[in-house]
């Protein structure tokens, strides 16, 4: 069983995915296989300073993120362009660990499961739900960020309602990071219960 793990910036995915490690699992991480794909003197970065230039590259010829994420916040059409690209390389990437995994069940953790097509890659979905003042708040301190830079990553994702609404599992996370984990453990339990059932009916 995959269980896709997804949550707005600051919500507690990391915090989240931690937890699960401490039972065992396999956590396959979206945004790490996103940043790999373009990973310096890799084919998809060479196809990216073909189509920007060789300006969208820094003096050591990595990515240079911000640079490109100002091009793409301005242009859909540039986003649309890069997506197109990237997503194919991203989503095999994640089926080859997802495939690779030998725990009892493995979670995808991705900030956008719900926006892309990840979320057709796992069986069920569990969220991670924290109030949009909590969210900026704990993501600016994390980042040491303006809370500002925060919205504006909130404004990309999928909004609480939308994305708790397409939930198999919440997690709420407005209290302390015990109770956190409290909820963590209950749900590893379902999860191990459910496949084992899965293990006993095939
Ligand atoms: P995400 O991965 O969803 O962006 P994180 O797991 O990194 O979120 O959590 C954001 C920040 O808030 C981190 O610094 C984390 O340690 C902190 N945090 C998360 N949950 C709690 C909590 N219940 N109490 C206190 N701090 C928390």
């Amino acid at each position: 069983m995959i269980v896709g793990l997804t949550g707005g910036i600051g919500s507690g995915k990391s915090l989240v995915a931690s937890r699960f490690v401490n039972h065992k699992i396999t956590i396959v991480n979206a945004d790490i296989l996103a940043r790999d794909v373009v990973a310096k003197g890799s084919p998809a970065l060479a196809e990216i300073s073909l189509h920007f230039g060789q300006d969208i590259l820094d003096a050591e010829s990595n990515l240079n993120r911000r640079k490109l994420r100002d091009i793409i916040f301005n242009s859909p059409a540039e986003k649309h362009w890069l997506e197109a690209l990237l997503h194919p390389l991203i989503n095999a990437e994640i089926r080859r660990q997802l495939k690779a995994s030998t725990s009892d069940y493995t979670i995808l953790e991705s900030p956008l499961l719900l926006e892309t097509e990840q979320y057709k890659l796992v069986d069920r979905i569990l969220v991670v739900d924290a109030s949009e003042h909590i969210q900026i708040e704990r993501a600016s301190q994390r980042d040491n960020s303006d809370p500002q830079h925060i919205k504006q990553i909130m404004a990309t994702q999928l909004n609480r309602q939308e994305r708790c609404a397409r939930a198999h599992d919440i997690i709420q996370n407005h209290g302390s990071i015990d109770e956190l984990y409290q909820q963590v453990d209950k749900l590893h339990q379902l999860y191990l219960e459910i496949t084992q059932t899965q293990h006993t009916d095939n």
